[in-house]
């Protein structure tokens, strides 16, 4: 989506609103799909403040994500402030700026990189998902399984080394005994 530029260009200070529906494509992220179930609600202002150019905004979307647990999609809502400077035609790599070519700029770009910085880490459905059996693969959402062993063996704690030799050598002794 490009914004056109060229009255706010002609006068420092001067500044422009905007509010627009944003249509992005569906992208992977570490391996996994990000799409979108609507556009993006971006809203926000740009500002000549002479040798750059500010952009504040937020935006509000819905995503739609893979559950690392049970491997099923989920919606999460996208919502975030932003707040950049634009330089025009920089062709230094500067981190601390957008760039913007010729009389218009393209918030395409500049929100993809917000929204990347905004997605969850853990990408999980909700708190209480309770995944896959790692037995039988069944997602144990919706279904349940007999594999009992399995959760017996998540739930006991790890052992440290020492302990578990200790532990080792008195089984063994009772056996003996
Ligand atoms: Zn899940
Ligand atoms: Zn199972």
């Amino acid at each position: 989506m490009k914004i056109n530029l060229t009255e706010i260009l002609l006068e420092t200070g001067s500044s422009l609103e905007f509010n627009k529906d944003l249509y992005l494509k569906d992208f992977v992220w570490q391996n996994e799909n990000v799409s979108f179930k609507g556009p993006l609600a971006i809203s926000g202002s740009i500002q000549n403040l002479g040798h750059v150019l500010s952009l504040k905004g937020s935006v509000r979307s819905t995503l739609i994500l893979t559950c690392r647990l049970c491997l099923e999609d989920y919606e999460y809502e996208l919502k975030l402030d932003f707040e950049a400077r634009l330089k025009k035609d920089s062709n230094q790599d500067d981190p601390d700026y957008f760039t913007y070519t010729g009389y218009e700029i393209d918030l395409t770009d500049i929100m993809m990189e917000y929204i990347i910085l905004e997605l969850p880490s853990t990408r999980q459905c909700s708190d209480k998902c309770r995944g896959l059996c790692s037995s039988c693969g069944i997602n144990k959402n919706i279904h349940t399984c007999d594999c009992i062993n399995h959760i017996g063996e998540d739930t006991e704690p790890e052992l440290d080394e020492r302990f578990k030799a200790l532990k080792d050598y008195l089984s063994a002794q009772n056996k003996e005994v």
